[in-house]
């Protein structure tokens, strides 16, 4: 067990063997009893109303301290302030604010452009009833300018209200580390939380970093792939490298670890046993 707090994030299964599957990974992820899962947002309006139906199902259901994810792509400034007096009436009181990714084929976002103007929303529509974290980069937004301007955007959405953030994954530490001394130089104090992505498969870990701008470095890459489909062999060593990360961030002053379990619980325990208690 981790000597910070930890959280999970989920996605909201919208198929019944997509719940099932969440409600077997539920108890045992539970079990290391999180301070926290937060569930996210699909962009495009379609999947409006999964994350606050799983919301509330994690919260009434399994007794989880559940916080949506909400982004920009949540449509109106009507349709974002009826979605957050639903989360206030479940007894939310954190949220993750976002500004999301356009999904291909559409063409325009909301009323918000920027995950700042939503932060900006979200306190004046609410003024203290949410705790609100937003998403950071250590090895920077793949949208970003370069990372001076990803930083003073950072810095932007912490000036328009946020109290924590979450980064994106990354294998490297010392982005982490350089990442955060950058942010505290700049005079941003709020909790910057490492986002751990555990490995499950080599594959699909490849297609979210490539869309995502988050590097696998080339000596895991090749590390993994030189154990070709021997899954076990994958799992162990996977689950050594990400612990090893882990312990590294908490040896260095992580005030937390935000894992992206992608709905189970296998990669995340395997991680979670391996770190320094
Ligand atoms: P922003 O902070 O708005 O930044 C986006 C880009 O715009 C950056 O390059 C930034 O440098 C730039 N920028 C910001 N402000 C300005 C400005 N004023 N002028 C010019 N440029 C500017 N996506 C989802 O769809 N649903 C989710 O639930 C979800 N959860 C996530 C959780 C975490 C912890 C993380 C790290 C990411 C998550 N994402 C999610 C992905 C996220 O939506 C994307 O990474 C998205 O591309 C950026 O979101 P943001 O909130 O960081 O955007």
């Amino acid at each position: 067990m981790a000597s910070v707090p930890i959280s999970f994030e989920f996605f909201p299964p919208k198929t019944d063997e997509q719940r099932a599957t969440l409600d077997a990974a539920l108890p045992r992820l539970k079990a290391l009893a999180p301070e926290y899962v937060s569930v996210t947002f699909g962009a495009g309006g379609s999947t409006l109303s999964y994350t606050p139906d799983t919301v509330n199902r994690l919260r009434e259901a399994h007794g989880l301290d559940a916080a949506p994810h909400l982004s920009c792509m949540g449509g109106t400034r009507a349709e974002i302030r009826a979605l957050l007096a639903q989360y206030q009436a479940m007894g939310c009181h954190r949220i993750v604010a976002l500004r999301g990714d356009l999904p291909s084929g559409m063409a325009s976002h909301g009323d918000f452009r920027y995950a700042s103007e939503l932060v900006e929303f979200i306190r004046r529509e609410c003024d203290g009833g949410f705790h609100i974290e937003v998403a950071c980069y250590p090895e920077v937004h793949p949208q970003a300018d370069d990372a001076h301007a990803d930083l003073r955007h950072f810095k932007a959405k912490v000036e328009a209200g946020a109290n924590g953030a979450i980064t994106q994954y990354f294998y490297n530490a010392d982005a982490y580390f350089r990442f955060v001394e950058a942010a505290r130089h700049a005079g941003i104090t709020i909790p910057i939380v490492p986002g751990i992505m555990p490995i499950a498969n080599f594959a699909q870990l490849k297609r979210f970093s490539d869309l995502c701008g988050a590097e696998i470095p080339r000596w895991l890459a090749k590390r993994l792939a030189a154990h070709g489909d021997d899954v076990e062999a994958i799992r162990e060593f996977a689950a050594d490298v990400v612990a090893e990360l882990c312990n590294r961030l908490i040896a260095g002053g992580a005030p937390g670890l935000h894992f992206y379990t992608l709905n189970r619980a296998r990669a995340t325990l395997a991680v979670c046993a391996r770190l320094d208690a």
